[in-house]
Parts: structure tokens; C-alpha cells; sequence
């Protein structure tokens, strides 16, 4: 049995009771459970078929991607909507799940209308449950995806002028990404110099690298498909070797405020096992930060699990219900934020193993590499 299919087998054994089919519809699911990368198709799945519902522009792709695999290719005079609603009607089950959480309500009340005798019922939810775990094919394409954000930093350090500006590293990340063998970003690469950082998620803007002795730099890549997720505090004077600047008193607050985020993300990753709540990691780092006196600073989850998509399932934070499970693949970013003056974010790639968790990712971090000694 191939991944795919194997991935389809665990679906319907979380399939609930008196659903005869689930009817999936996000394009990241269908992905998932086929290897199909196209998207407007629906894949139809229940314990006893796997159909596959596209269309013309899709017919040498599926070929390629998942040839085995049942398809229905819809005519250009039927929309997706109509070519499920006259499969299910032929199929003629009684219920149907549906991803509720990647539905539009418009297309959930169309389909509600075209096949009157079906059930129609929100099973969002169980495909992504699955994703949290990542098997072996995916934790490679996830390191691979490591590896080319790794290599696009070093392009980054190397190439970096103290007149750029924000928006044009940001747009020359893009560049390395893809020179380092990546498909693309896994989203738009955030550069923030000086106090913008205290924007957790700043727009990159007309700042210039020199207006400040550091910037952050958050950036991943997507290899074939799986995603990657890095940030870097870079101290660019010394990067630059800028001299006649002195900006020590800067420098000595951001050395103090890293190493207390250095010290939460690590006391995050002594507490990463299988069984542990997700909300107790995040609850010990914010216990930690307390003691330090910012953890009114640390305003945004501890971490998010990265795959297909760039926020994934399981979450890290106060809310989660999350129980961390050997194979998770997940982000541990800790940050502090101080308004008008910057913040401090420390993001590295872990894989959940069965005793503890691997890093994944190996752009240096510690003070003397980023402060120097
Ligand atoms: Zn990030
Ligand atoms: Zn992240």
C-alpha cells in the first residue's frame, strides 16, 4: 500500500458512524490523500472507494500524480458543485460528510439543494487531525525544506548592504529561496530592522539596514510541497563591521532580552515529548518569562505545527488541546515584544520522537554567535 493510500485507510477509520461517504473538498486534503496537486477537485472517499472528481485541465497531471486512483472528469458545462451533486446522486448514499472548515456556507447550501435525499453533515476537521503527524515521506520533504531556507540565509548574511531597505531584502529572500532549490516561500519572508521588530508580524517597509544595529528576520521555504519556518535576530553592525556607531546601549538590552528568549525556547524544547499537553509547553515558557518579569511581552503562541501548510495543526499555546504524539512537526518561537523600541523572536523547526523532540534546524543561535564574543 502506497503512502496515499495508507493515509486514505486511517481517514476512514476516523470516518463517524452512519457517514457513508465523506465528500472532500479542500484542496490540501485531496493533496494529502492522493498526490494529486492540482486543485477545484474533490476526491470522494468511503471504506470502499476513492474517487477522484476534476476536470479537462487536470486529465495528464492525474496521470502523472495518481494514476491508480479512480477519477470522474467533469464536462466544462458543469461546475465542480454540479459534477459532485450527479456523482452522489448516482451513488446514492445517505449521509455525506463534509469539510466544514474549508466550505464556503454558498456551496454547502447549493450542493443542499441539487441532492435533496442526502444527508449533508460537517465532518471539517479529520484530515487535519491526521496531518499532525507527519511520516517518514513528509518529515523528508520538511527537512529538505529546512536545508533550502538554511542555504537562502547564508545568501542573506552574505549579500546584505547596510542601504537596503526592509522591502528589498524581503524581495531578495524570495530570490534565494528559490536559488537554493525552493518552489517558492512558505509565506511572505518578514525583515524588520530595529524597532519595527516589536511588530510580531511587520510589513516589510522603506526601513534601511543601517538605521539600526539589528533587524529580524523570520523566513521559510516550500520545497516540492512541505514548508519550512525560521527567525534569526541578525546583529548587522557587526555583520557589516559598521564602525564610528556607537550603539552599545542598544546592543547590551538585546543581548540581555535574547538570551531570556534563548533560555524560553529552551525550557520549551526540554518539554517537548510525546503525552505532553501542547498549553503545558507554552504554560512553562510564560511561567519562565514571568520570572523575568515579560511575559506581558510574549504576546502570540509559542508555536504551530508546519507541513502542507505554514500554520498547521497542533498549536502551542494557552488554548490548545493539542497532546504532543511522536512525528509532530512544529515551530517553538518564543518572543518579547517592546513597543517603539523592538522585539526579540527565536524560531527553530522541531520533530517530536519518542523520548523528546530533534531540531531540525541549525542557523546558529546561541549569544556568541549572534552577539559575538
Ligand atoms: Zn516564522
Ligand atoms: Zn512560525
Amino acid at each position: 500500500m502506497d503512502s496515499f493510500a495508507l493515509r486514505r485507510e486511517k481517514l476512514i477509520a476516523l470516518i463517524p458512524d452512519g457517514i457513508e461517504f465523506l465528500a472532500l473538498s479542500n484542496p490540501v486534503s485531496v493533496t494529502y490523500l492522493t498526490g494529486f496537486t492540482g486543485d477545484s477537485s474533490w476526491l470522494l472517499l468511503s471504506p470502499h472507494r476513492a474517487l477522484l472528481v476534476s476536470d479537462g485541465r487536470y486529465e495528464v497531471q492525474i496521470a502523472e500524480e495518481c494514476a491508480s486512483l479512480e477519477t470522474h472528469i467533469r464536462p466544462p458545462d458543469r461546475t465542480i458543485i454540479t459534477a459532485i451533486a450527479e456523482v452522489i446522486a448516482k451513488l446514492k448514499p445517505g449521509s455525506v460528510g463534509l469539510e466544514g472548515t474549508h466550505l464556503t456556507c454558498a456551496d454547502a447550501e447549493r450542493l443542499g439543494g441539487l441532492a435533496k435525499s442526502v444527508v449533508w453533515t460537517n465532518t471539517g476537521g479529520l484530515v487535519e487531525t491526521l496531518r499532525r503527524v507527519k511520516d517518514a515521506a513528509e518529515l523528508a520533504e520538511i527537512r529538505a525544506a529546512v536545508r533550502m531556507a538554511e542555504r537562502a540565509h547564508a545568501m542573506f548574511v552574505a549579500m546584505l548592504q547596510a542601504g537596503d531597505t526592509e522591502m528589498e531584502l524581503a524581495a531578495a529572500m524570495d530570490g534565494y529561496l528559490r536559488r537554493a532549490g525552493a518552489t517558492g516561500n512558505s509565506f511572505p519572508p518578514i525583515v524588520a530592522v530595529g524597532d519595527r521588530s516589536a511588530l510580531p508580524h511587520g510589513k516589510p517597509c522603506d526601513r534601511r539596514v543601517e538605521e539600526s544595529p539589528f533587524l529580524l528576520l523570520d523566513w521559510g521555504a516550500t520545497g516540492r510541497l512541505y514548508k519550512s519556518d525560521i527567525t534569526r535576530i541578525l546583529l548587522t553592525d557587526h555583520l557589516l563591521g559598521a564602525s564610528g556607531k556607537p550603539r552599545g546601549e542598544i546592543e547590551s538590552r538585546l543581548r540581555k532580552l535574547y538570551t531570556v528568549v534563548l533560555r524560553a525556547q529552551e525550557i520549551a524544547i526540554a518539554a517537548i515529548r510525546p503525552g505532553v499537553n501542547a498549553s503545558d509547553v507554552d504554560a512553562a515558557v510564560r511561567a519562565y518569562l514571568e520570572t523575568e518579569g515579560v511575559n506581558d511581552k510574549f504576546n502570540h503562541g509559542l508555536g504551530h505545527g508546519i507541513g502542507l501548510q505554514i500554520h498547521e495543526a497542533p498549536f502551542m499555546r494557552a488554548n490548545s488541546t493539542d497532546v504532543l504524539e511522536a512525528g509532530m512537526v512544529m515551530t517553538v518561537e518564543p518572543g518579547i515584544y517592546f513597543p517603539g523600541w523592538g522585539g526579540i523572536r527565536i524560531e527553530d523547526d522541531v520533530w517530536v520522537t519518542p523520548d523528546g523532540c530533534e531540531i531540525l534546524t541549525s542557523v546558529p543561535k546561541s549569544v556568541d554567535a549572534v552577539f559575538g564574543i
